[in-house]
């Protein structure tokens, strides 16, 4: 049986892992949440996990007082997340938190020796660089949540010993597709958060409205799969049926399909090499009839063109781009500033912070923490 630790237990890729659990063989050893505490003692109960681990301190003295009839060890900070990532006896960590919070105890799991199940893009575009290097050497597998690259994933399966000459991400185009930048300036928050096919936490809803997310997925992309950026093609799919695809040197592509439903992503990782039945439901062609694609508008959405430039740098790049993005989609979710400043405040960031090369996890950190606050500014 396998033993798994959920990191971001209680959010929406987290829910989902537990929801696909009784379907996979698997032994639950820990759980992890900022605040929603409630959520996380009803899972904790259920899966009885070795140690749970709430970030926020208020959370974790409260989490403690819940649990006290029980033997569950309870852990807060980054300590604690660090210790449920690799002091809990897992054999495979699903990293479920948001943002760049999960870079630490990914490297900690990493470190440890434990295969990883990441849907946490963000710690591979601020540290993609370091984070597969040290997961080569310590022969560690990074097996992806996020469903573009667990398509790409599965179609390289068909590669055998031949390289992909070029990856198809394929993006949904979000809530504002076929808009113009000047029309997008204002849009509410709520506008931003109603994605058309896919339920997820905030951030990500506002990353896939202004696409920094599929830019984060091109960097996430590049390092997984050793490619050029230049060689990763975005491809607006509306329908989100196509999942992504490779195209091989005799101009063959191969594509992964399904309805868009996360959990076939997160089971797929967690019983890699094995397909065992999944509770989503089927696809029928001849219901979905017609399957649409366009080039995407990158004056519209120059978080794109933000993106590829950070991707062709590398360095600190990433963690510059993706710190300045979380703290802007911050504001912004805190109805601070407008739509249109998110990009804008980016591309201050990459503009203002000189670019260091070999940039080492303490470089990364300080790079993280100065786009913050020159996003914040
Ligand atoms: P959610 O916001 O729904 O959940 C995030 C989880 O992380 C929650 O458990 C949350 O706790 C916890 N968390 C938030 N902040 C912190 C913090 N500072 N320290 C520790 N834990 C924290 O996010 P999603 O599930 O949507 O996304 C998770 C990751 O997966 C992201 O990197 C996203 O890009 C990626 N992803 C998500 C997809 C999706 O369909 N949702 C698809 C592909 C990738 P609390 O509940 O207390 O807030
Ligand atoms: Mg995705």
């Amino acid at each position: 049986m396998k033993k798994i630790a959920i990191l971001g237990s209680t959010g929406s890729i987290g829910t989902q892992t537990v929801d696909i659990l009784p379907s996979i063989n698997a032994e639950v050893v820990a759980l992890t949440t900022n605040k929603r505490i409630k959520l996380l003692e009803e899972q904790a109960r259920l899966l009885r996990p070795k140690m749970v681990c709430a970030y926020d301190e208020q959370a974790a003295r409260a989490l403690a007082i819940a649990l006290a009839d029980t033997d569950i060890q309870v852990l807060s900070g980054m300590d604690g997340l660090v210790a449920c990532a690799a002091a809990s006896g897992a054999d495979i960590v699903v990293t479920a938190v948001v943002g760049m919070i999960g870079l630490l105890p990914t490297l900690a799991a990493i470190e440890a020796g434990l295969d990883i199940a990441l849907a946490n893009k963000e710690t591979l575009v601020c540290a993609g660089e370091l984070v597969m290097r040290a997961a080569r050497e310590r022969g560690v597998r990074i097996l992806p949540v996020d469903s573009e690259h667990s398509a790409i994933f599965q179609c390289m399966q068909a590669a055998g010993c031949n390289r992909a000459d070029k990856l198809l991400l394929t993006a949904s185009g979000g809530p504002f597709f076929g808009k113009s930048a000047a029309e997008m300036r204002s849009v509410t928050r709520e506008q931003a958060l109603a994605h058309p096919n896919w339920s997820m936490g905030a951030k990500i809803t506002i990353d896939s409205a202004t696409m920094m997310n599929k830019g984060l997925e091109l960097i996430e992309a590049m390092w997984l799969y050793d490619m050029a950026p230049e060689d990763i093609e975005i491809v607006v799919h509306r329908e989100s049926i196509v999942h992504s695809a490779v195209e091989f040197a005799d101009g063959s592509v191969i594509a992964q399909l399904g309805l868009p439903d996360m959990r076939l992503p997160i089971q797929y990782a967690l019983t890699y090499p094995q397909r065992l039945p999944c509770k989503t439901p089927r696809m029928h062609l001849t219901e979905i009839a017609k399957l649409t694609f366009y080039a995407p508008d990158e004056a519209a959405f120059p978080a794109l063109m933000l993106a590829r430039r950070a991707a062709a740098q590398k360095g600190d790049r990433g963690a510059v781009l993706n710190g300045a993005n979380e703290a802007a989609v911050g504001l912004f979710l805190q109805d601070k500033i407008a739509f249109g400043e998110i990009a804008e405040r980016v591309a201050k960031a990459l503009d203002g912070i000189s670019y260091q090369k070999n940039a080492t996890l303490d470089d990364l950190l300080a790079a993280d923490k100065a786009a913050r606050a020159l996003a914040m500014a």
